[in-house]
This record gives structure tokens, C-alpha cells and sequence, in this order.
């Protein structure tokens, strides 16, 4: 067993508690053999998402995005971008001029819980409220513009401007609208607030905004990650893999495929690994028995995956004894954020894992149970990353390219100060040292890539008509 090759901190005696703590957590660390097995399955599901007859039964369901030119760096044009997907919602405006002169203004709305949860039309209502008010503050109201909307979560697109919500992820969960085109429902609640000026010209896949906006840049740019509140991967396939395309035949030969490859897992493909902390994860999320592979990578559940190792330590009598530990025991209150923090101390150093302790009432820790936290932190963390780059790693290996760009975001990738590293290193282990990557951190996915998609089919329709 290999896993403690990136691990920063071990005490230099080590305690009988501390032994105790590292059995009990054996589970959470993965080889590189269980890593090859998650390759190969994650290979294999994705074959089963592109298949005609598989696709139905698939857990990484591949949906064809319809999107097939990537940026020139000639785009021009003024767009609207809609962002929904994590815990806020983004209107944004993006102007790009001659020379790739880009410039974007936004705006941030917080989204209420009662809202994520509440029906698809409160929903959709405070979306185009929002937007019309932004339209107001820039004076925009009698401009004519096109708007990319970037909605994250599974979509079965039917067009470049229609798709249908295939299951809510990541802590949504509005009634009447799963099943259904969202372009239809967004239209129709504009429609409601008389905003009559706007036309939703695409919806996009957060990932495939992420890939765009790195493409802009960089024409080796052909895989689009996301690791943030959830996790999902796009990459450029060629259409005669996607045996389920049903759009023209003609060049370019490839398209955008959102794998979701989150449901990776969900016909078992984990259980091999997953552990019962997982399992309680799943238990106590809005979605049981979907997102799999997400629950054991991304940012909505890296938190409350720690937390719940360390309520058993807890209970195990190894950590925080005779402390008050009550807000610890409560679902949720053991941040993503805080993984990030504990593991930014220097090794040995614990003043930020104290801060975090001090949020959670936790009084006076010693530096042995500080230690024992960064343990378990760590061990979650990088069984994420691994799994990531494993993801990555099939996704390469599919790929007849060498040396291939992979654009990143997400909060994860951005603020956990070691996924970087720990996500380089693993990948080109497992690609081989000869092999040419680069991981890219891309910037304003959701803003830019949307105003990209958009300005991509604004210049095919000028196109087509001339
Ligand atoms: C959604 C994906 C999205 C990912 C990252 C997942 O929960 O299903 O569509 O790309 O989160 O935001
Ligand atoms: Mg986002």
C-alpha cells in the first residue's frame, strides 16, 4: 500500500491512538491497483454512455452537447451569460472586441434554500427577475441580446438550445421541472417578468463553458474539468463514437461530450472501494443511490465526508477526548473550506487548523489530535484527487491525441492547496512519463465560455446567411 508518498505530517512518536486511528482509516486510501480498476471501469461506462443500445442503462450517460467548433480567437460580439449550478447564480454581461479584447461585468444573486428546494417556477421566476433587474442597471432594457446559459446539471440536449433536466444534483431539487426543457421554462418565466428582449441562444454544460474558454486561448484544449460543489468531465469525441448523434454528418468531424460522469459508480462500479463513511454521505444526501463517484470527489460532499471519520474517531475514543465536540456531531458543519485550511499549515504547524477548531468550539486541542485531524483530512482529500485523475486518465487514454490541454475549475481544484499537484503528479504516473499533458486553470467558464458558445453560432448563422 502506497499513500503517504504526498502526506505532509507525521508525528514522530507515534502514539498507540494514533496506530488506532490509522487502521481504522485504512479504507479510505486507494492504490494504484483499486486506481487502474476505476480507470478501466470508468473507461468501460463511458464506452456504455456513447452506445446506442447501453445508453439507457448507462451510469456515465454521455450526452452529446451539439457543440462542434471550438473558439478561433476571432469571436466578436456583446452577450448575456446566465451561470446556475452551484450555491449562487451569475448574470453576466461579456463584450469581446477585436484582438480578443474581452471584457465582462457581472453580477452575483444569492439563490434562498427555499428556493433550491421549492417548485421549478419560483425557480425560474427569480432567475428572470434577477436578470431583468441587471438588464435595468445597465441599461439594457431595449438592446437586443443573445445569451448562453450555463446550466449545471445532467441534461439530455435535443439541440444546441434545448435540453432537458435529467436529475437535479448537488443540494437542488425543484419540483416539475426534471423531465423538462429548461430553455422552455427560462423563456417562459422571462416571458412572465416582460422581458421580451432576450433570446436564449444555447444552453451549455458548465464544463463544456470551462473547455471554451480555455480553447480561446489554447488550441490544445480538448478536455473541460470541473471539481468544485460537483464534479464532471467534457471532452471532444468524434461523431462517429457517439452512436447515438442525430445531428448532420458534415465537417468537423467531432462534437462536445458532457460524460456526467458523476453517476459513475451508481451500477456499482465502486463498491469495491467505497467506504461506510460513503455510504453514510449518500444516506444523508437529497439524491440516495445517485452521483456516486461526485459524493467521493467534490466540494458539497468533501466536509461532511471528514466529519463523518471523525465522529467515529470520536466515538473510537482517539480524537477530541473530553472536549465539547456537540457542533462536530451535527450534519454539515464541517466545511470543504476547512480541509483547505487545515492543509494549508505548514507541516507541524497547526494555526489555521486551530482557527477551524476555534469555528466548530472546539477549545485548547493538542497538537496530537491536530495532527490526527490533517491525517484524515488529507487521507479524504487525495483519495479525491486520485479518483479525479483517474478520470482524467481514461479520458486521455480514449483520446487518439498526445499532448493535450485539460482545463480546470472549480472551487476544489482552485482553493484545496495540494489537488494540483497531487492531480499532475498521479495522471502522468499513470500515463506514463513520456506522455504530454497540461492541467489549466480556466478562468470565467461559466461567463465567457457561454458568451464563446454563443458567439460561435452567431458567427456560423452570419455565415450561413452570406
Ligand atoms: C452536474 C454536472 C456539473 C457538475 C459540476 C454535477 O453535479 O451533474 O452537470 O457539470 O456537477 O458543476
Ligand atoms: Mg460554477
Amino acid at each position: 500500500m502506497e499513500s503517504t508518498s504526498l502526506q505532509s505530517y507525521k508525528p514522530k512518536i507515534i502514539s498507540e491512538q494514533r496506530r488506532k486511528i490509522e487502521d481504522l482509516c485504512r479504507d479510505l486510501i486507494v492504490n494504484n491497483d483499486h486506481i487502474h480498476v476505476v480507470e478501466q471501469r470508468l473507461r468501460q461506462a463511458i464506452d456504455k454512455g456513447l452506445g446506442k443500445e447501453s445508453h439507457a442503462v448507462a451510469s456515465v450517460k454521455c450526452y452529446s452537447t451539439y457543440v462542434r467548433h471550438l473558439p478561433t480567437g476571432e469571436e466578436k460580439g456583446q452577450f448575456l451569460a446566465l451561470d446556475l449550478g452551484g450555491t449562487n447564480f451569475r448574470v453576466l454581461l461579456v463584450d469581446i472586441g477585436e484582438n480578443k479584447q474581452f471584457n465582462m461585468q457581472s453580477k452575483i444573486f444569492a439563490i434562498p434554500q427555499h428556493v433550491m428546494i421549492g417548485t421549478g417556477e419560483e425557480l425560474f421566476d427569480h432567475i428572470a427577475t434577477c436578470l431583468k433587474e441587471f438588464m435595468v442597471e445597465h441599461n439594457l432594457e431595449s438592446t437586443k441580446l443573445p445569451l448562453g446559459f450555463t446550466f449545471s446539471f445532467p441534461c439530455k440536449q435535443l439541440g444546441l438550445a434545448e435540453g432537458r433536466l435529467t436529475t437535479w444534483t448537488k443540494g437542488f431539487k425543484c419540483s416539475g421541472v426534471e423531465g423538462e426543457d429548461v430553455v422552455r421554462l427560462l423563456q417562459e418565466a422571462l416571458k412572465r417578468v416582460g422581458e421580451h428582449n432576450i433570446e436564449v441562444c444555447a444552453i451549455l454544460n458548465d464544463t463544456t463553458g470551462c473547455l471554451m474558454s480555455c480553447a480561446w486561448k489554447e488550441p490544445k484544449c480538448r478536455i473541460g474539468l470541473i471539481v468544485g460543489t460537483g464534479t464532471n468531465a467534457c471532452y471532444l469525441e468524434d461523431i462517429e463514437n457517439v452512436e447515438l448523434w442525430d445531428g448532420d454528418s458534415g465537417e468537423p468531424r467531432h462534437v462536445i461530450v458532457n460524460t456526467e460522469w458523476g453517476g459513475f459508480g451508481d451500477n456499482s462500479e465502486l463498491d469495491f472501494i467505497r467506504t461506510k463513511w460513503d455510504e453514510a454521505v449518500d444516506e444523508g444526501s437529497l439524491n440516495p443511490g445517485k452521483q456516486t463517484f461526485e459524493k467521493m470527489i467534490s466540494g458539497m460532499y468533501m466536509g461532511e465526508l471528514t466529519r463523518q471519520v471523525l465522529v467515529d474517531m470520536i466515538w473510537e475514543g482517539l480524537i477530541f477526548q473530553e472536549k465539547d465536540t456537540d457542533k462536530l456531531f451535527e450534519w454539515g458543519q464541517f466545511l470543504t473550506k476547512y480541509v483547505s485550511e487545515i492543509e494549508s499549515d505548514m507541516v507541524g504547524d497547526f494555526t489555521r487548523a486551530r482557527k477551524v477548531l476555534e469555528e466548530l468550539g472546539i477549545k485548547d486541542p493538542s497538537d496530537e489530535d491536530m495532527s490526527a485531524m490533517r491525517y484524515i483530512c488529507e487521507l479524504v482529500s487525495r483519495r479525491a484527487g486520485f479518483m479525479a485523475s483517474a478520470g482524467i486518465t481514461a479520458l486521455l487514454k480514449k483520446m487518439d491525441y498526445h499532448d493535450v490541454v485539460v482545463a480546470i475549475d472549480g472551487s476544489v481544484f482552485r482553493y484545496h492547496p495540494h489537488f494540483p499537484n497531487i492531480m499532475r503528479s498521479r495522471i502522468s504516473q499513470l500515463m506514463g512519463i513520456d506522455y504530454k499533458f497540461d492541467l489549466m486553470l480556466s478562468t470565467d467558464g461559466s461567463g465567457r465560455g457561454a458568451a464563446l458558445v454563443a458567439a460561435v453560432l452567431t458567427n456560423q448563422e452570419q455565415q450561413r446567411k452570406q
